[in-house]
């Protein structure tokens, strides 16, 4: 009933909104009891076993009982025992020979009555060992059958309590007639002491008459006979009524022995029952109390339920009571928030229209979007092109600048460096430099001379202490515009030992132009490698007695010609000379390497062949613009130059002599092509020799030149030093424009003319290149340029 009553009002706290999970401490404490009740059951169990154990004690005591059975059997046999001594004692006062049959029946009773209690005994060992049996059983099965056997042992009970009643029943019947046996018996004892007394008498009688009779022989004879044959009537009288009383007190015995067998089971029986109702009123009680207890547990778990239930319900209306307060305050604010609603409902639908016609404004804005991207990239297409235009416009206008100042500048350049004095130079006075320079003018230096000191002017002159770096510096801008499309070429002029070779080829820790410029090229080539591809090649020959060979073909002693191009374009080209790609420094190192070995083993002398014959290690460039599809090819040929010494004039002789020869008209043909291209002469005398005929690519059109005139500052070669200054001074005062063009038509000098010259006497005190020539405009002009490139 309150089960139900707080049920409802949990329904009605769950509807208000209370948490599902409230009811389930009941349900926890409920399961606990569940538990404790199971833990119960397990603590009667052990008291079942505890019983059973207590069982098996009373059928111990059972056992013992057993013991005392047979003690009793065997009193009852002692008992026999004496009745039977009685017997024969009674038997012995009642004479032999009936008194002998009556203990051989009593004996063979005796007999059958132990053959009985034999079986007897046999089947109590039997009931023991069934016993035993039953122990052996599980404590499980017991358990089972426990209540069973308890049903069992109060049917027995019922059972031995009826059989009780049937024995007593019985007894008292058995008693009756025992009781009228022994009646009949005392009066049947009675009746034969009677009969015995008067027998007895009868007999006294008899004798005193026989003993009379004997007085009186005839008839005492008679009498005897008589009173024989009546004697012998009597003894059987007695031997029939000792019998049937042997018999009546046999009878007598066995009801005894009955009565006093169905006594002791009807006690035993009794002993049971009243034990048996023992232990039923010990399990009823047991039963009672498990069944009040688990009534009390119940009980408390009611009370537990309930109290659980009335807490939820109070926390609930705590809650409802909050819940309720919470909705008050949000119906407030739902009234505050009305308006604000309104507006947003408002702002709503405006921005619903909004989406809804939106996909039409995005078209259309995607439409004009679409149409100004398409207009803009016009534009930027447009202005793409323009700009390309302008680029390419740019290009040349810039290549057009760059002519015009290399015209202005002149794109024969000519520099002098002075080499330190060595060891070769020897010692003391003669180690003295015959060569001085002007602190203020890089390009301005003097020459004592047999005792006079004679100035040039060249575009730039290094002293000895100039590095290989600064000489590079001045000539880097050439190669690289070599890069550009431009052709190159840069001589090393000079008497053998002036340092020739060691300004163009360097020392391995000190290189010298071959290597930088090659250095320089690939790395301008990869900061330009963005928007170019470029190609570098380089061949190595040399001309030797106005013979060309390839330093880096398999057979360098083969002497190559110098052919134009069938295509009809002009150009030149050699068939057979080698080209190899490089790519780094290491590759360059390899060629020069290649090249060097070649050399070396044609000529038995390298210093002395090296000095007469012209080196040359002419590289390519081939570039691609890839935007434009611009394609530049650009030639730099580095000329490591013949001694220029005037060897002929020393009154050599054989191949000495035509080596001179040679050397002498090469550097002679050199000088005239140079004269030619800077005083733009119509006819340029190209073919004059192998090496102009071979460079008159890179010599003519826009393509720039570099003479670097190497002197020795010894003053034992001032002579040959004279010489070459002279030679400088003349290619590089070669004025431009008209007026210079027709002054300088007169021909070029020749190497014995350039030593015949002698120092002219000019303001400065510098030689004058040639007659009436005006240099001083041009010089001014140079030094401007100088200062601006
Ligand atoms: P060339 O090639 O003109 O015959 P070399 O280049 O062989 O002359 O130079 C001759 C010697 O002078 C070499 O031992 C060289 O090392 C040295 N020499 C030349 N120029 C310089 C210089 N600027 N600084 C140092 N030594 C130099
Ligand atoms: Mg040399």
């Amino acid at each position: 009933m309150s089960l139900e009553k707080a049920g409802g009002r949990f329904c009605s706290g769950k509807r208000a909104g209370l948490p599902a999970q409230r009811p389930f401490p009941v349900i926890q404490k409920v399961v606990a009891s569940m538990a404790h009740l199971q833990e119960e059951k397990l603590r009667l169990q052990e008291e079942l076993l505890a019983l059973q154990e207590k069982l098996a004690a009373r059928e111990s005591e059972e056992i013992a009982a057993s013991v005392q059975l047979r003690g009793q059997v065997e009193n009852l046999k002692a008992n026999l025992r004496e009745q039977a001594q009685e017997i024969g004692r009674l038997r012995s006062e009642m004479g032999g020979t009936d008194a002998e049959k009556h203990r051989d029946l009593l004996a063979a009773e005796n007999e059958r009555l132990r053959q009985e209690m034999k079986a007897r005994e046999g089947e109590l060992r039997e009931l023991r060992r069934q016993q035993a049996a039953c122990r052996d059983c599980t404590h499980l099965q017991e358990s089972a059958g426990l209540q069973e056997r308890l049903c069992q042992l109060q049917r027995e009970a019922e059972e031995a309590r009826a059989k009780l009643a049937e024995l007593e029943l019985e007894v008292q019947q058995k008693t009756n007639r025992l009781a009228e046996v022994e009646l009949r018996l005392k009066d049947s004892l009675a009746e034969r002491a009677q009969e015995e007394e008067r027998l007895s008498r009868r007999l006294r009688d008899s004798q005193e008459t026989i003993a009379s009779l004997r007085a009186q022989p005839q008839q005492i004879k008679y009498v005897i006979k008589t009173v024989e044959v009546e004697s012998a009537k009597a003894k059987q009288a007695l031997c029939e009524s000792q019998s049937r009383n042997q018999y009546l007190q046999e009878q007598v015995g066995m009801q005894r022995q009955v009565l006093k067998e169905m006594e002791q089971q009807l006690q035993s029986s009794q002993k049971t029952a009243a034990q048996l109702r023992a232990q039923i009123a010990m399990y009823e009680t047991e039963l009672e109390r498990a069944h009040g207890q688990m009534l009390e547990e119940m009980q408390a778990m009611e009370d537990e339920k309930n109290r659980a239930i009335e807490e939820a319900f109070s926390r609930a209306q705590v809650e409802m009571k909050a819940v309720h307060e919470n909705l008050a305050g949000v119906r407030t604010n739902l009234l505050t928030l009305q308006p604000a609603l309104r507006t947003l409902t408002h702002d709503y639908n405006s921005l619903k229209r909004q989406v809804r016609d939106f996909p039409l404004l995005l078209q259309e804005t995607l439409r004009s979007a679409r149409a100004e991207i398409g207009q803009a990239i016009e534009e930027v297409n447009s202005t793409n092109r323009e700009l390309l235009r302008k680029y390419r416009r740019e290009l040349q206008l810039r290549k057009k600048c760059h002519n015009e100042l290399v015209r202005l500048k002149g794109n024969i350049r000519v520099f002098g460096r002075v080499r330190p004095i060595t060891k070769e130079d020897g010692e003391g006075p003669e180690a003295v430099s015959a060569v001085t320079f002007d602190a203020d003018d890089d390009a301005v230096l003097h020459l004592l001379h047999k005792g006079k000191q004679v100035s040039f002017e060249l575009d730039k002159v290094f002293p000895p202490q100039a590095s290989q770096e600064e000489v590079f510096q001045e000539v880097q801008a050439l190669v690289t515009s070599c890069i550009d499309g431009y052709n190159v070429c840069i001589f090393a002029y000079g008497q053998t030992g002036a340092g020739k070779t060691y300004t163009m080829e360097g020392t391995s820790a000190n290189p010298g132009i071959n290597q930088r410029a090659l250095q320089l090229l690939f790395s301008e080539v990869r900061s330009k490698a963005a928007d170019w591809d470029y190609a570098i090649s380089v061949s190595v020959a040399e001309i030797y007695n106005e013979a060309l060979r390839d330093l880096l073909g398999k057979e360098p002693q083969e002497k190559l010609e110098i052919k134009l191009c069938p295509d009809g374009s002009g150009q030149l080209y050699v068939p057979g000379l080698t080209e190899f790609s490089v790519q780094s420094v290491e590759d360059i190192n390899k060629v020069f390497e290649f090249g060097h070995v070649n050399r070396v083993t044609e000529c038995t002398n390298l210093n002395e062949h090296s000095s007469r014959s012209h080196a040359l290690l002419i590289v390519t460039v081939r570039g691609l613009d890839r935007s434009t599809g611009l394609r530049t090819t650009g030639k730099l040929n580095l000329v490591d130059l013949a001694g220029s010494e005037r060897v002929g004039r020393s009154g050599a002789e054989g191949s000495r002599l035509r080596e001179a020869q040679y050397i002498n008209r090469s550097l002679s043909a050199l000088g005239d092509v140079i004269y030619a291209l800077r005083s733009r002469q119509g006819h340029v005398p190209f073919r004059n020799s192998k090496l102009t005929y071979l460079l008159q690519d890179s010599l003519s059109g826009d393509s720039k030149t570099l003479m670097m005139v190497q002197v020795s500052p010894a003053e034992k070669n001032s002579s040959e030093t004279l010489c070459s200054l002279k030679f400088a001074e003349r290619v590089r005062s070669v004025e431009l424009g008209p007026v210079s063009r027709k002054a300088e038509l007169v021909s070029w000098p020749s190497q014995e003319q350039l030593e015949g010259d002698l120092p002219g006497s000019s303001g400065r005190g510098h030689a004058s290149p040639s007659p009436g020539l005006p240099s001083g405009r041009s010089t001014s002009i140079r030094r401007k340029l100088q200062t601006s490139a």
